[in-house]
């Protein structure tokens, strides 16, 4: 066992897996999260927002009841894609302003949304503007919405990007904004309050994301002339997508972008209320996955740790090719007899290293 590696482990959670191990005599298979550490980084996070900016959590990246409980207080609200998450948000005791984005909604989902006073619904396809358009109607509702746009990024900007700036599932492509403000305009029981991008997944590059950030607020004002009653259009939401280094100490400069934002939104003459949804930036760094080794072996030349869980519950490592670390926490259960072999018995765990 190498100490300094425990000793990257918070003492919460070093006691947490202690206690498990204790409290169940199988092997153990858990998620443990650090919920004092996530209140602190949401606050870490809030503390470097600029005036007038707003975070939303895309509780797609951790939607568990304790979570979503701990960041209610600091977030601004949450973002969701799916009728399992409007259960979700509704079930949080602490009732917070919700949005609701993604592509293919269901005629239920967006009925059941606005039953449920969804804030804001970010439309993805000019049929869907005709769908909701139909069922707010139905429900007696004037529901406010952002477009979301599929933009036609500069070059040098297109490049890398995940989710937009080339065909994508997602988002209205820009060429047709036109014609959906249009839609939008048309129907009686919507309101366009802004313009919703998300087009990075696990941006690790500030500088990347500032240029982004720039180049939005530059178009801000040639949407905006596309509407012909422009004072509900107060919105622009650039989504989240700011990444995690699983790897190495140095996180994505979120206290950076905030300052940069801060800048740019002073020299704009009528800047947007601008929110951020980001997910992963928010919870990655609190959760930890344990797993109890079982056997150990020797296969043609390589060891193997046979363990108690794997890649069907830490499935995006393995989906993404992401190499988290992980660390060896040597554990013996009271009445444990002697130890066959070093690390049988022992959990591996795997972390991330916190900004800031
Ligand atoms: C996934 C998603 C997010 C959050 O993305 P992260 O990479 O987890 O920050 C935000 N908005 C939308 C629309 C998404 O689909």
């Amino acid at each position: 066992m190498t100490p300094s590696l425990t000793d990257r482990l918070p003492a919460a959670v070093l006691n947490r897996i202690k206690a498990l191990a204790e409290a169940h005599p199988e092997p153990l298979s858990a998620y443990v999260y650090d919920l004092g550490a996530l209140k602190n980084h949401a606050l870490w996070l809030k503390s470097f927002l600029p005036q007038g900016v707003e975070l939303y959590y895309a509780i797609k990246a951790n939607s568990e009841p304790e979570i979503l409980e701990t960041l209610a207080p600091w977030v601004d609200g949450f973002e969701i894609s799916s009728g399992g998450e409007i259960q979700r948000v509704s079930n949080c005791p602490i009732r917070k302003n919700f949005i609701f984005s993604g592509p293919g909604k269901l005629d239920s989902d967006l009925s059941l949304a606005m039953r449920q006073r969804v804030e804001m619904i970010h439309v993805e396809s000019l049929d869907e503007i005709r769908r909701l358009t139909r069922i707010a109607a139905s429900l007696n509702r004037k529901q406010s919405v952002l477009i979301r746009i599929n933009p036609v990024l500069p070059g040098h900007l297109a490049t890398r990007l995940s989710m937009a700036g080339m065909p994508t599932p997602f988002g209205i492509d820009e060429q047709q904004l036109a014609q959906a403000i249009a839609l939008v305009e048309q129907s009686q029981s919507l309101v366009l309050s802004g313009f919703h991008i998300h087009a990075m997944s696990h941006q690790t590059r500030v500088d990347r994301h500032r240029q982004l950030l720039d180049w939005y607020l530059e178009r801000w004002p040639v949407w905006k002339s596309l509407v012909s009653n422009a004072q509900t259009v107060r919105y622009l939401n650039v989504g989240g997508g700011m990444g995690v280094d699983y790897q190495h100490a140095e996180q994505f400069d979120w206290p950076g972008l905030c300052r940069h934002l801060e800048e740019r939104l002073k020299s704009c003459p009528n800047p947007p209320i601008v929110r951020f949804e980001p997910g992963r930036y928010v919870t990655a760094f609190c959760g930890y996955y344990l797993m109890q080794i079982l056997d150990i072996k020797q296969n043609h030349g390589q060891s193997f740790a046979v363990c108690r869980g794997g890649t069907h519950h830490f499935r995006l490592p393995a989906a993404q090719g992401h190499d988290h670390p992980v660390i060896h926490v040597p554990i013996r259960r009271t009445g444990d007899g002697p130890a066959e072999s070093g690390a049988k018995g022992s959990v591996l765990t795997c972390v991330q290293k916190r900004p800031g």
